[in-house]
């Protein structure tokens, strides 16, 4: 006997996709900020290391298909999204081990790479609603705040 899930399957209507880290310290508070305050729960996630971040590399080398961005369109297109909402968040490892980012200059950076990505997904999809939200520590306490897009 398998585990069963209790919500059962769900296919209604898509409420949104998401982009946010990888990273599990915050996970939980990422779910719980776009199911329980953003109010989308049929969403569809691209979970990278950096999130947003992960939009603005050029990728020239990758085979077209293969970007983080076309991932996006992609889903935008065959689910029939029309709201995109990026995160990103503290001491992200990403930006401070693969993009030479300090705690000095990570804010900047991440948001410098929010504008840019709110710009390629609108670019990419069409969708004009993309916003952009920062998970910042207080603490221990996980707080959101709007940063960017409409
Ligand atoms: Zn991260």
């Amino acid at each position: 006997m398998g585990y069963e899930s209790s919500p059962s399957y769900d296919d209604g209507a898509y409420d949104g996709l998401v982009v946010h880290c990888s990273d599990g310290r915050f996970s939980r508070q990422f779910n719980d900020f776009v199911v329980n305050h953003l109010g989308i729960l049929r969403c569809d996630r691209v979970v990278v290391p950096g999130g947003p971040g992960a939009l603005t590399l050029e990728r020239e080398s990758e085979p077209e298909g293969m970007r983080v961005i076309d991932d996006v369109s992609m889903l935008c297109t065959v689910h029939e999204v029309d709201r995109v909402v990026l995160i990103q968040h503290d001491l992200c490892a990403y930006y401070l081990n693969c993009r030479g980012a300090t705690e000095a200059s990570l804010r900047g950076m991440q948001l410098e790479d929010m504008a840019y990505a709110v710009e390629i997904v609108r670019a990419a999809t069409g969708i004009e609603r993309v916003e952009g939200y920062i998970a910042r520590l207080v603490g221990r306490v996980v707080v959101f705040d709007e940063v960017g897009g409409a």
